[in-house]
């Protein structure tokens, strides 16, 4: 039997994030020495009274409104305004899925054409392409720190926007990059001079390094959808619990939002909506400042051991990545790149074709979660001092998956 598929959807393929996880975890059972530096997934433990409230709400078996509870949607309203200084009433808030969900969710909404900087989270594309809506990708360069500077948006503007009905992704601290964005205001200038709707992606926000909250919503909150929840600053990706916070006069289109979700997910579980309640009520700074600084220094010890003058790299500011290239002639792509490296070495890491980059490239993401962070953490009493002995007794992974990708690079 041959049951038809849809154009748009047989070309899609499984998300490279979650292909790899899949891939490094096979490999792992038949015996292989894998360094599991391809997925991006928090390691550390969600702090205690967040999974207290689920276990106290697991009982809670009512649906709940499709847009979410009223009470965690106040909640992130205040959280989002504590951080941005911009009010999105509970009205504005949508609670999906994780937040890949609600960007799906707009992408299907939305009519027009999307713009995104190379480099971007590897879901963008596909997500617009089931929206069936067409994707123009803008060069970034590593002396900019690979996020689109005043004059390259507009150039790229002016070719394209006849249409005038474009939606700008930003995403900072930066999936695949590890880099944070430092100029959302000229952005923003731009932005409004041609009437750009930005969707900024802000899951790793918390996660930035400098232990400030940067949000382009500042700048341009009319114009501004926020994506973000639980999966990365709480460590929660599991829990599948994310939200959209849509600008004021979005109404109609929160509407449609909803319909969506009405007849696709209905609502969010409900006891994860209860204990999300008490992530985005309670005081979790310390949390964040210790998995921040296990972050920065493991990110730091990595950039440090790999630079050299067959791998360039720019240092890590916020998220967990970073974007190594390697100088050669021998490959064609970054993804005979990656198979090469993990044959050779056993580290997987994912070719930057997958983030928008021409294959020839030789741009690689690498993910340095590859090590226990509930113990991690709980060795980390002065956050301020993490030596290098630490994270060589509880990131053993990282240290030896960095070595030998150093040691192999030495040979291109
Ligand atoms: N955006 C980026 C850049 C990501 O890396 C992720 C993590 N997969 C997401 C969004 C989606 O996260 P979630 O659906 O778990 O909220
Ligand atoms: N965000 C993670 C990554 O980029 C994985 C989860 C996902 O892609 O949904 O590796």
């Amino acid at each position: 039997m041959t049951t038809k598929i849809k154009k748009n959807i047989l070309k899609l393929k499984e998300s490279s994030t979650l292909a790899i996880n899949e891939k490094s975890k096979e490999l792992i059972k038949v015996g292989k020495k894998i360094y599991r530096f391809g997925f991006g997934q928090s390691p550390f433990q969600i702090p205690e009274k967040i999974v207290e409230a689920l276990r106290l709400n697991a009982s809670k078996k009512e649906y709940l409104p499709i847009q979410g509870l009223p009470e965690l949607r106040e909640k992130i309203s205040n959280y989002l305004f504590n951080r941005t200084g911009v009010k999105y009433p509970k009205e504005n808030i949508l609670i999906t899925p994780g937040s890949k969900e609600a960007m799906l969710l707009m992408h299907v909404t939305f009519n027009g054409e999307i713009l995104t900087p190379a480099p971007s989270w590897v879901s963008y594309e596909p997500q617009a392409e089931i929206g069936r809506n067409k994707v123009h990708w803008l060069e970034t360069s590593k002396v900019n720190n690979w996020f689109p500077t005043a004059k390259e948006l507009e150039n790229k503007l002016k070719k394209i926007s006849k249409k005038k009905n474009i939606i700008l992704i930003l995403n900072s601290p930066n999936n695949p990059s590890g880099a944070i964005c430092e100029n959302f205001e000229e952005i923003a200038k731009i932005a409004k001079k041609y009437n750009l709707i930005i969707l900024s992606d802000e899951i790793y926000t918390d996660l930035s390094f400098d232990n400030k909250y940067q949000s382009i919503s500042k700048y341009y909150p009319d114009h501004t959808f926020i994506s973000g929840g639980l999966s990365k600053w709480c460590g929660a990706g599991g829990w599948r619990l994310g939200f959209l916070a849509v600008p004021n006069g979005s109404k109609e289109f929160m509407n449609s939002l909803k319909s969506l979700a009405s007849e696709s997910y209905s609502t969010v579980n409900t006891p994860t909506q209860f204990a999300a309640v008490e992530a985005y009520n309670g005081d979790y700074e310390d949390y964040k400042l210790k998995v921040r600084a296990i972050l920065n220094a493991v990110g730091t010890f990595v950039y440090n051991n790999l630079k050299s003058n067959k791998i360039l790299i720019n240092p890590p500011q916020g998220a967990f990545y970073l974007m190594p290239e390697f100088k050669n002639k021998k490959f064609k792509s970054s993804s005979q790149l990656c198979e090469a490296i993990l044959h050779d070495t056993g580290v997987a890491m994912l070719p930057g074709s997958d983030f928008g980059f021409k294959p020839n490239k030789m741009l690689t993401r690498l993910s340095y979660t590859d090590f226990d962070g509930v113990q991690f953490f709980k060795k980390v009493t002065d956050y301020k001092s993490i030596s290098e002995e630490m994270i060589k007794k509880y990131a053993p992974n990282v240290v030896e998956g960095t070595a030998k990708l150093s040691n192999w690079a030495k040979n291109l």
